[in-house]
């Protein structure tokens, strides 16, 4: 039982009592037959204190030097004998003995068992001086219900679980209108620390940390994940870039050297016109002068069959670069036929085209072409033209095309301009000396 808890129960049960005896003593008024049964209104006698084995003790209210103890009213004052007294004063259940899972342990001062659940014994004995033929016992915080002892002295609860409990026993005699007492006893049933409120606290703190903990290391995980990802895609969009600029790059490519000659890397014929068609488009459109250079090498079967085309390509090659070193940026050279050129000139006239075409003539025939055969003299003829009020393309070529016959027919390695009749011809400087050396 707790500290306290049986005063408290011992005044509660009496102090209905010691007024009672209060106003007897000092209120005259009051009659002794209102005491003649003081267990008649309650079963629960307002019996005289008890010590904590439940045995009660004499009343403090009586002297012990006055034998007699006045219990009657100032008008009709009645002796009331202490042996009689004596017998009024019930004995009351005890308490013996208190096991928890079958160790003894003190109970003095309530019991305090644990940590964890357990068999809870409490041996018990009804009152030594009556013969009770009631006893029953209950653990409130258990189960309200009173259990009917009988003949057993021995209440026992297994597994009883952490919490706390009162222990009651109350014996109740036979023919008595007066219950003998109770014997309460307090018990406590400490929990194991894991089922304590600091442990669970602190295990619910553990987890909201380890919680918040995961929480964060997956936050960085995904953050961290979602920035490689980024790096990725940055990397996949630049790599898909490059292949993108290197698909263009090859397709321009591809679509510049099918608009050229494979051989020579000029202009291929298909785009050598193309362009003067378009140039003499805006010759017109400005009212600029155009003309146009057609250049075929002298005797070229010859290297062919002496050296073999392998050394005839190379020549071919080593013209085409000598042209294409003379170009002006807005000039166009393109490889017309087998060893024939076409040059495009925006802006000259046919003066101009002469003198260009002359340049030509002496690019290829002042240096001799270096070939695994040796040096090659190679010579060429060139027809010039140049662009009349809405000539048109083919027209223009035709008449260069006529120059350049007329240029083999001077005798090769020179420059004719124009038609038979007004015709401008440079003549040859080498015209004896051209063929192979
Ligand atoms: P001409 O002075 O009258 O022009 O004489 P030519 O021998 O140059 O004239 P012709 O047209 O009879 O011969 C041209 C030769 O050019 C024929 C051909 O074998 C050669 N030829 C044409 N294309 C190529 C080529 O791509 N490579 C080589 N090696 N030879 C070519
Ligand atoms: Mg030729
Ligand atoms: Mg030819």
């Amino acid at each position: 039982m707790p500290p306290g808890g049986l005063p408290l129960a011992c005044a509660r049960r009496f102090l209905p009592g010691l007024l009672t005896f209060a106003l007897l003593t000092w209120i005259p008024t009051v009659t002794c037959s209102a005491l003649a049964a003081p267990g008649a209104a309650s079963q629960h006698p307002p019996a005289a204190p008890t010590g904590p084995n439940g045995l009660p003790q004499n009343s403090a209210s009586a002297p012990a030097s006055d034998p007699h103890l006045l219990l009657a009213s100032a008008d009709h004052p009645a002796p009331v004998d202490p042996a009689h007294s004596q017998k009024t004063a019930r004995p009351r259940p005890l308490i013996e003995q208190v096991r928890f899972n079958q160790r003894p342990i003190s109970f003095e001062q309530g019991v305090t068992a644990g940590p964890g659940d357990g068999d809870l014994e409490i041996q018990f004995a009804p009152p030594e001086t009556s013969a009770p033929d009631h006893l029953r016992y209950r653990l409130l915080g258990l189960n309200s219900a009173w259990t009917e002892a009988g003949k057993e002295r021995e209440a026992i609860y297994y597994k009883l679980p952490p919490g706390d409990y009162l222990f009651e026993y109350e014996a109740t005699e036979s023919g008595s209108v007066r219950g003998l007492g109770m014997a309460s006893l307090q018990v406590a049933v400490i929990p194991p620390y894991w089922q304590t409120g600091w442990f669970r606290g602190m295990c619910g703190a553990l987890l909201v940390i380890l919680g918040f903990t995961l929480y964060q290391l997956r936050v960085r995980y995904l953050v961290a994940h979602a920035h490689k990802l980024q790096e990725q895609v940055n990397q996949g969009q630049a790599e898909l870039q490059l292949a993108v600029k290197v698909a263009n790059d090859a397709h321009r490519v591809a679509k510049e050297q099918a608009r050229k000659d494979s051989l020579t890397d000029l202009w291929n014929r298909k785009t050598i016109f193309e362009m003067l068609e378009k140039e003499i488009s805006r010759a017109q459109r400005d009212h600029m002068p155009i003309a146009v250079v057609m250049i075929d090498l002298d005797h070229f079967k010859l290297v062919n069959d002496t050296y073999g085309h392998l050394t005839g390509d190379a020549v071919l090659q080593e013209a085409a670069k000598r042209l294409a070193d003379l170009m002006r940026p807005y000039d166009f050279v393109g490889r017309y036929g087998g060893e024939e050129f076409l040059i495009v000139l925006p802006g000259c006239s046919r003066t101009n085209g002469v003198h260009r075409a002359e340049d030509f003539r002496r690019a290829i025939a002042d240096t001799p072409v270096a070939t695994a055969c040796g040096p090659l003299s190679l010579t060429c003829s060139l027809g010039v033209a140049s662009h009349d009020e809405a000539m048109p393309a083919e027209e223009l070529i035709n008449l260069a095309d006529e120059a350049l016959y007329r240029a083999k027919r001077l005798g090769r390695n020179c420059v004719s301009a124009g038609a038979w009749k007004d015709a401008e011809d440079v003549p040859s400087m080498a015209d004896q000396g051209h063929g192979v050396n």
